[in-house]
């Protein structure tokens, strides 16, 4: 379904255009205690880089875990402050919860990140106008659906597995809600690719 996104916003980035093996991971909403550790941990183990778009409340929350995942070499992109929803939200206020989340970044990381992700993928024209001047809006192409808590690990692995290919970015949630699945289907993800031989990369930083 994404490629009929593709062809309706042309704007924000949907996958990386290569035949090279290379997958790019991305987690949403954390950093968090516990969770995305754990994926730190997951990572490590196969050297894979990861992008990780975070919530600036969560920044403030836990700046230690924030930082460990600057250590580790991934990169880090906007998410807003309070992870709020474009569609609801007036341009005005929409763009300030934007820039807190960029202060709560740089903060820690003073060459900032010029990645964005919008809560739920959901983004008004005027709002996208003024993130597009200083950053690349990047979606998705394959959905994991980990945090849907009524749909099993296995099938959660096989949509996974099945739906990614060469230059796909691919959405996890290193969040509570997704950690059900999570937990299941990322070390198979990474087993499963790496023994094809695939690298997992960062988008850039
Ligand atoms: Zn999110």
């Amino acid at each position: 379904m994404t490629w009929l996104f593709e062809i309706l916003f042309p704007r924000y980035v949907w996958r990386v255009k290569t035949s090279d093996k290379k997958i790019y991971l991305t987690f949403d909403d954390g950093p968090i205690p516990e969770v995305t550790e754990w994926v730190l941990e997951q990572l490590r183990l196969y050297n894979a880089k990861s992008t990780f778009f975070v919530v600036g409340d969560n920044v403030r929350k836990y700046p230690e875990i924030f930082q460990k995942i600057l250590t580790d070499g991934h990169c880090v992109g906007n998410h807003t402050q309070n992870h709020i929803k474009g569609w609801k939200n007036e341009t005005d206020t929409y763009l300030a919860n934007f820039q807190e989340c960029e202060k709560s970044i740089s903060e820690l990381k003073p060459s900032g990140t010029n990645l964005f992700r919008p809560p739920y993928g959901q983004i008004k024209r005027s709002q996208a106008n003024e993130i597009l001047k200083m950053h690349k809006i990047l979606m998705w192409s394959v959905l994991t659906k980990d945090y849907e808590a009524n749909l099993s690990e296995r099938k959660c692995l096989n949509r996974a597995i099945r739906q990614t290919r060469e230059g796909s970015i691919v959405l996890f949630h290193d969040s509570l809600k997704a950690q059900k699945n999570l937990y299941y289907v990322l070390p198979r993800f990474l087993e499963h690719f790496s023994k094809k031989g695939y690298e997992f990369c960062t988008i850039e930083c």
